[in-house]
């Protein structure tokens, strides 16, 4: 399989031409215009120092804990929001519950799983990937929120896509806070403002528990990740390496998936356990669901 020799996105993936160098199109038309880490950070400082009273969106990974810290640091006014999916998993839960306590902000969770179980069940059945419009969702339901509240600006733990920069001109503008910064700067912060350490983790935003099941029944269709091109760009960009994006591109095996349901089916909505354990018993029956990596 041919990979772009730049940022690593396999040639199997939908949409995907490399030249005769072995470069894709996004990596030939971006490459030039990549702004640096330090432009991009300052940029940051900036929306965030003009922005008395901030929406910072947690979901309790490294990057948005991450995102919640820095504005701390910088904001007058912070209002901490997360959205329960129903499939955020307990260690995310653990993390929130102990940046609350250190913080003492203000922390609103809006708890309406119904509409995304739903999802989850739909794109599951199809073995297509949910986090499009579970993003969308919770994108609607935070800057709802953020309206309501009269903040200057919404913050969230994302990094791209940012062009050129990481504001996005909306009402209220969302900074992406986490435009420019490396891995470890986002442990320090995370660990300097709430003494948490937050563990290397595969499937890169595991902190959701539906993520890596439908991962693994994408791949089981299509032979591929359907983060390809997201973690593709994050190699690009310089905020992965490749080896860490090979990593995370492998599928998880079904005893990864196993053991995930067993640590979280007390924690976590009965229909999700079931919609889970559904998929378990899929993948145990068929060939392919077993010959990857079981
Ligand atoms: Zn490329």
């Amino acid at each position: 399989m041919r990979q772009c020799r730049i940022c690593g996105i396999p040639e199997t993936v939908d949409g995907v031409e490399l030249d005769e160098s072995g470069v894709c199109r996004a990596c030939r038309r971006q490459i030039r215009h990549i702004p640096s880490r330090k432009e991009l950070r300052e940029k940051v400082r900036k929306a965030l120092e003009n922005s008395e009273k901030v929406l910072v969106a947690v979901s309790g990974g490294l990057d948005s804990l991450a995102a919640l810290g820095l504005a701390l640091r910088i904001c007058d006014e912070v209002v901490a929001l997360t959205v329960d999916t129903g499939a955020l998993h307990p260690e995310a839960w653990r993390r929130i519950i102990l940046a609350r306590r250190m913080s003492g902000i203000e922390w609103e969770i809006i708890g309406d799983q119904k509409p995304f179980l739903k999802l989850f069940e739909e794109r599951l059945t199809r073995a297509e990937s949910p986090c499009g419009p579970c993003s969308r969702m919770i994108t609607r339901r935070y800057e709802r929120r953020a309206r309501e509240l009269g903040v200057d600006a919404i913050v969230t733990g994302h990094e791209l896509p940012h062009g050129t920069s990481p504001v996005v001109p909306k009402d209220p503008p969302v900074i992406r806070a986490m435009c420019g910064m490396t891995e470890n700067e986002r442990r320090e912060i995370v660990e300097e403002e709430f003494g948490l350490t937050v563990d290397k983790i595969s499937g890169y935003t595991s902190n959701c528990i539906v993520l890596p099941f439908a991962l693994k029944l994408f791949y089981m269709k299509y032979g591929y990740s359907f983060e390809a091109p997201r973690l593709a760009a994050m190699v690009r960009y310089g905020y992965i390496s490749r080896e860490d994006m090979e990593q995370i591109m492998t599928p998880p095996t079904l005893s990864d998936l196993k053991e995930l349901l067993r640590e979280c089916e007390e924690w976590i909505p009965e229909s999700l356990k079931q919609m889970l354990q559904k998929v378990i018993n899929k993948i145990s029956n068929s060939d392919l669901g077993r010959e990857n990596g079981d």
